[in-house]
């Protein structure tokens, strides 16, 4: 197959490793950086150039998107759906995985377990809105924060209020979730591959933080999610449309609790911590996955 990977960054671990793993398998492959892709929309047909040449006839797109750019990212994977190319991770899948709350809601509206989470605009709601959460500790979120940065632990009723001031103070969006002390600053991160778990690690909070983000200088190692983790995994992943994910759980004493799923997982950590070759699985699937292209292009 002609495939494309949409990356702002060829040198990235998991840009690379895909590539690798295309061309071991003899498909054609090339590195796109998102922005430099701009789009023709008419009733016509849809067209694209690149760096000056127009661009067509890809079978298969491998996006890898980061947060700071979704809606144009978004929007040149929407032009290259559209223009027939095949996606395990289709445009409204990536954005609804982005945006935590609606996540959540979606989740939880399928009856996957997630932490207890409440969320509010109004300063004169903020105490009541703390008592449908109930007591602390409380963890608090930025609605569009990634690795760890902008996740908050509060141990009190007044510290939960100030810093939940301080964030409205910011304009900043956010969720309030009550603390699973149980899971000790672990948690799962299921390596989610056309509708299975193809590869998990469990990851550990250095000592006196809550985190487990290897951003955070969390450490990772091999482990085997239980049927009811891989279930919880595989369904978050199916609930928002993501043919690849890497789902966050956390274990707790009514189950497993999914904090977050994310749509383009880094591939280096836990490739590393199981020795798998994970970026070989997503390219399996895209290959076995994609149809001829279909002919709508301009
Ligand atoms: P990010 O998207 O920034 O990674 P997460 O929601 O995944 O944010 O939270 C980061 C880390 O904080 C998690 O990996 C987990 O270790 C810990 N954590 C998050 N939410 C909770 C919670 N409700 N209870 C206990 N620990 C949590
Ligand atoms: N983007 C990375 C991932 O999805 C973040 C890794 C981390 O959580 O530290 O795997």
């Amino acid at each position: 197959m002609k495939l494309a990977i949409l990356s702002r960054n060829s040198k990235l671990y998991s840009t690379r490793r895909l590539v690798e793993a295309a061309r071991e398998r003899g498909h054609s492959v090339r590195v796109l950086d998102p922005l430099r892709c701009y789009l023709r929309i008419s009733a016509e047909g849809f067209g694209m150039h690149y760096k000056g040449r127009p661009i067509a006839g890809y079978n298969a797109v491998i996006p890898r998107i980061g947060a700071s750019i979704t809606r144009y990212g978004t929007a040149v994977l929407r032009q290259f759906e559209l223009m027939g190319s095949f996606t395990p991770n289709p445009s409204d899948a990536i954005a609804r995985a982005r945006d935590k709350l609606r996540c959540h809601q979606l989740l939880a509206a399928q009856g996957i377990g997630l932490p207890v989470t409440v969320f509010g605009d109004n300063p004169d709601d903020t105490v009541d809105l703390l008592s449908m959460l109930g007591p602390p500790p409380h963890v608090i979120k930025l609605n569009e924060g990634t690795q760890g940065a902008g996740v908050m632990l509060t141990e009190k009723p007044s510290a939960s209020r100030s810093v939940i001031e301080a964030l409205r103070g910011l304009y900043a969006n956010f969720l309030v979730q009550e603390f699973i002390a149980e899971a000790r600053g672990a948690d799962l991160r299921c390596f989610v591959v056309g509708g299975e778990v193809v590869a998990t690690m469990r990851r550990q909070a250095p000592k006196g933080d809550f985190r487990s983000n290897l951003h955070r200088g969390g450490s990772a190692r091999a482990v085997r999610a239980s049927a009811a983790e891989q279930a919880a995994a595989v369904r978050a992943a199916a609930v928002l449309g993501l043919g690849v994910a890497g789902v966050d759980l956390i274990r707790s004493r009514r189950g497993p609790l999914v904090l977050e799923v994310n749509a383009s997982p880094g591939l280096e950590g836990i490739e590393e911590a199981t020795g798998l070759d994970l970026a070989g699985r997503v390219i399996d699937h895209v290959a076995a996955a994609h149809q001829p292209l279909r002919r709508n292009a301009a």
